[in-house]
């Protein structure tokens, strides 16, 4: 039986917990007799607490409830980290964990990551060795150290796994395991291996496969939002390199008005962006008839959103690459990306924040057909990461 505990906190991570929980189930269902089980403990640091950041995924994506929750939303950055570290090592110091899993770039990807190497238990990252290569970016620093500190990274696009090469890390085929120079009689749970990748694909690529034709039977937002015969284009932004800045947000919204002109523009938006727009700008987008703010959306209701939009911008990662799941051109509201397959497949275009630009790229990708091609996998990364799991413990016992 090994025993995981997988951490989450924000949005994404409980998006991909939802991929490998189903894969842990149908693992799980094909070994039922045997020896070779797999349990997870979810914690979840409470980084997001609202319900509709957070909650409500967890019912909809049939994930279950977690089993901890540390409550940490809300702090400034330094504190939730350190209250996350402590919070972790408290329950890896109470139950005995054979490895620690994390998702993605976020503070408490950073904080899983210290604790369970402090406590000696091997970290799994998924979605390992994407680099935007712009380290005033948190999320850059947060997956830098957690990919230094992990036993198994997980890639999930071949650009990814070359990150890790330069760095060092090599991948399963070339790792020699364990360590060479590891003595014998240091043979125990804690002997040193090699830290090693395997290219799996990405897991938001199996969420897309799975969840697509159930949020066309299951979504109504659509209907609800007047949409089914209104071209319109989806915008999100929440990163802190635009959320934190108010030239970027004034800028981006600017252009969003602009585009406002030719078609509706839908812009679910993240608390984080809220808290930082002032009431006047708040106000102005309110009375704009062609700019509808709306609260954020459960997965479900978003894919139906992305699968219909005629164009998505975005600084999220995540929405980056379904709109190209989808078909989908995309203005990207960053000057970088750790997803740099769709730019170079011309699906995508980075704009930053500057308003000029993002207008000059929507032009460009207005009419562009985008045709989805097999960058991100087999749809089956979440398999591919519970069966190497399973063979990281055996090669050790
Ligand atoms: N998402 C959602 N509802 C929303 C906005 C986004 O379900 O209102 C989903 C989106 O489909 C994607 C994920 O949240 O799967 C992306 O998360 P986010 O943009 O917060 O973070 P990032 O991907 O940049 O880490």
């Amino acid at each position: 039986m090994i025993h995981l505990l997988t951490i989450v906190g924000a949005r994404p991570q409980i998006i991909k917990a939802a991929a490998f929980t189903r894969a842990i189930n149908s693992w799980n269902c094909s070994r039922l007799f045997q020896n070779e089980q797999i349990t997870q403990t979810i914690l979840h640091t409470g980084q997001h607490f609202d319900n509709n950041m957070s909650a409500s995924f967890f019912a909809e994506l049939d994930i279950p409830a977690p089993a901890i929750h540390l409550g940490v939303g809300g702090l400034p950055a330094s504190e939730q980290v350190a209250r996350m570290i402590m919070g972790i090592a408290d329950e890896l110091s109470r139950n005995k964990y054979d490895g620690v899993v994390l998702f993605g770039d976020t503070n408490s990807t950073l904080a899983g990551a210290i604790a369970a190497a402090q406590a000696h238990v091997p970290v799994f990252h998924i979605e390992a060795g994407l680099r935007s290569w712009n380290r005033t970016m948190p999320e850059e620093i947060n997956r830098i150290v957690a990919d230094s500190i992990s036993s198994v990274l997980f890639t999930p696009t071949s650009q990814a796994t070359q990150n890790l090469l330069a760095e060092g890390v090599p991948s399963k085929e070339n790792a020699i395991l364990p360590l060479p120079h590891v003595s014998d009689s240091s043979k125990d749970d804690a002997t040193p291996h090699r830290p090693y990748s395997v290219q799996v694909g990405d897991v938001m690529y199996d969420n897309a496969l799975h969840f697509s034709r159930m949020a066309e039977k299951r979504s109504h937002i659509l209907e609800q939002l007047c949409l089914t015969d209104c071209p319109f284009v989806l915008a999100t932004i929440h990163r802190p390199v635009n959320a934190d800045n108010m030239a970027h947000l004034t800028s981006i919204i600017g252009a969003l008005e602009t585009i406002a002109k030719e078609q509706r523009v839908i812009l679910p938006l993240h608390p984080r962006t809220k808290s930082h727009l002032s009431p006047q700008m708040l106000g102005q987008l309110t009375a704009n008839d062609h700019i509808l703010l709306i609260e954020p959306v459960s997965f479900l209701d978003m894919i139906m959103l992305e699968k219909h939009a005629s164009l998505i911008l975005t600084d999220s990662g995540g929405v980056q690459k379904e709109a190209f799941f989808y078909g989908k051109p995309c203005v990207i509201l960053r000057k970088e990306t750790e997803w740099t397959e769709i730019v170079h497949a011309g699906a995508a275009i980075l704009a930053g924040a500057d308003k000029l630009r993002i207008i000059e790229a929507y032009t460009l990708l207005k009419n562009k057909q985008v045709h989805p091609a097999n960058l991100y996998g087999d749809g089956l990364a979440s398999e591919h990461i519970v069966k190497e799991i399973s063979r990281f413990f055996s090669s050790r016992s």
